[in-house]
């Protein structure tokens, strides 16, 4: 399909175009003078906190559209300067806003959320923006990373404001502004957080709505969102059923979607030190990270060790009719239309303590457990449903390649996360070849995969299913050419 520009239409995008450089000249007057470099409007905002939060999608979107030419007039020096107002934000707020998105979503725990607002500070920004350059007899070429416009991002109530956090800053650092409809559970945690943003902003570039959230979330705001004709790009960050709902929405969605990640321990691993990472990993925020170990897979002949170890850090064992006491009031059975029967979780004990979780199962344990335990095998709920409780279901498996292919079972073909204790570089290989995960973490925690123990940067958007990988400020651009022809080469 072509779109055809009429007169009136070219004149229109000249003089956008001359409005964004500050010139003031119209498509007319072509003796136009320099650009003016930017200057913000005024200091301070005087909607009393009210501008960027809308009842509406549409409004947000609006509102969203108006500031991405304020932005794209800030240039990249406005993105870096906004991109450190909310990094420096939230390493301020840490504390207010740990205590005020637990007590709203009810789950996880209030070290943990402090910890990921901490860790904002290490979002990457505008420094990954590398143009390709090409030069050669016949001129020069440009690729930029350029902005798609107005981004739509859903945020979970896992993690509702470091989500938007860090889609902010790499939505922003790649020049673009965004609306945000957040889970219903955490809502009231977002506005706090855009609000707080949104005034910083204001004050010192001039202009507001660069990140603009919709009041009272639903799925009628989502779907009226991705109808908008503003937004040209969709961020989903949350389970299956948002992902198929964006996918069918027409519009090009960036996926972070849900995992269910397992962990292999061989007889070769150093067993202590794979007890305290998994125990590190899967009792986090109450396993409420997506690339948390939700089960874990021990060859029979670590299997013992294994266990010892678990519990000498801190690990705490469910029996088989306290685990089928839980069970109980984790899942309950539902028929899909096809007439299998399959397990829904209870989003009620989703992010519980483990003390409540052993209390449910009828054993009362210290209240500062990080983490229950229970044998079971592969068929179990605990085992195939991502369960978000500190609760991990041990499998023991006769040998690393029934290991893989169980853990394959597992992780049911979401390519999210995986991991591996092991000394043999053979099984490494083995299961990176079969799980085929976005994060492979070989000897260390789930948490090395976003940096933390381990190299590399964070985020709290990893596009598994649509395949952009953990999300950088690069995910949030359109590449675009620009070609010199001629002879312009200084050599
Ligand atoms: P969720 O799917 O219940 O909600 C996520 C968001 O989608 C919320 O804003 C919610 O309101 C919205 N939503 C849910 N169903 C919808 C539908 N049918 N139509 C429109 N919008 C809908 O997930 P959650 O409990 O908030 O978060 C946990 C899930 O998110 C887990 O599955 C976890 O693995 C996943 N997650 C993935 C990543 C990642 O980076 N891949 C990061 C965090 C969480």
């Amino acid at each position: 399909m072509t779109t055809k520009l009429d007169e009136k239409m070219v004149r229109n995008i000249v003089s956008n175009v001359l409005a964004q450089l500050g010139t003031g000249a119209t498509p007319s007057s072509p003796s136009a003078p320099s650009a003016a470099p930017f200057t913000p409007k005024k200091k301070g905002c005087d909607c009393g906190g009210s501008c960027s939060v809308f009842p509406t999608a549409d409004k947000a979107c609006e509102a969203a559209a108006d500031a991405f030419t304020q932005l794209q007039k800030a240039g990249v020096e406005g993105r870096r300067k906004i991109v450190n107002i909310i990094k420096k934000t939230c390493t301020e707020k840490q504390v207010e806003w740990g205590k005020f998105e637990l007590a709203e979503t009810k789950v996880g725990q209030l070290d943990a959320k402090i910890a990921k607002l901490v860790g904002i500070e290490n979002i990457p920004g505008v420094e990954w923006l590398q143009p390709l350059g090409m030069s050669g007899d016949r001129g020069i070429t440009m690729e930029e990373n350029t902005p798609f416009g107005v981004i739509g991002a859903i945020t979970p109530v896992t993690h509702s404001i470091p989500t938007i956090a860090c889609n902010a800053i790499n939505m922003i650092a790649a020049g673009n502004t965004l609306v945000v409809n957040a889970h219903p559970g955490g809502a009231k945690s977002a506005v706090l957080a855009v609000k707080e943003f949104n005034n910083r902003i204001h004050a010192e570039l001039g202009f507001s709505n660069v990140i603009t959230i919709i009041e009272e979330p639903s799925i009628e705001s989502f779907n009226e969102l991705c109808a908008n004709e503003h937004i040209g790009l969709l961020c989903i960050t949350g389970g299956p059923g948002v992902v198929d709902a964006a996918m069918k929405s027409g519009k090009r969605a960036i996926c972070a979607g849900p995992g269910n990640p397992p962990v292999l321990v061989d007889e070769s691993a150093d067993i202590n030190q794979a007890a305290a990472d998994i125990l590190l990993g899967a009792s986090f925020d109450n396993n409420l990270l997506c690339i948390g170990e939700k089960q874990i897979f021990v060859v029979e002949k670590a299997y013992s060790s294994f266990i010892r170890a678990f519990e000498a850090v801190g690990a705490v064992k469910l029996g088989s009719n306290e685990l089928q006491r839980l069970t109980k009031e984790v899942f309950t059975e539902s028929k899909d239309a096809g007439g299998c029967s399959h397990a829904v979780l209870n989003r009620d004990l989703v992010g519980a303590d483990a003390a409540v979780l052993a209390k449910r199962a009828g054993k009362t344990i210290a209240a500062n457990t990080p983490l229950v335990y229970a044998e079971t095998t592969l068929e179990h709920p605990f085992v195939m449903e991502e369960q978000m409780m500190p609760m991990i279901p041990v499998i023991r498996v006769p040998s690393v390649e029934e290991g893989v292919r169980q853990a394959l079972i597992s992780e049911h073909g979401y390519r999210h996360s995986s991991m591996i204790h092991t000394m043999n570089v053979a099984h490494m290989t083995l299961m990176a070849r079969a799980l085929d995960s976005t994060i492979f973490v070989k000897n260390g925690s789930c948490l090395a995969g976003l940096g933390i123990g381990g190299e590399g940067y964070p985020s709290f958007s990893i596009a598994t299913t649509t395949g952009e990988g953990i999300t950088t400020p690069m995910t949030f651009t359109r590449r675009r050419r620009c070609v010199l022809v001629d002879q312009l080469k200084i050599y």
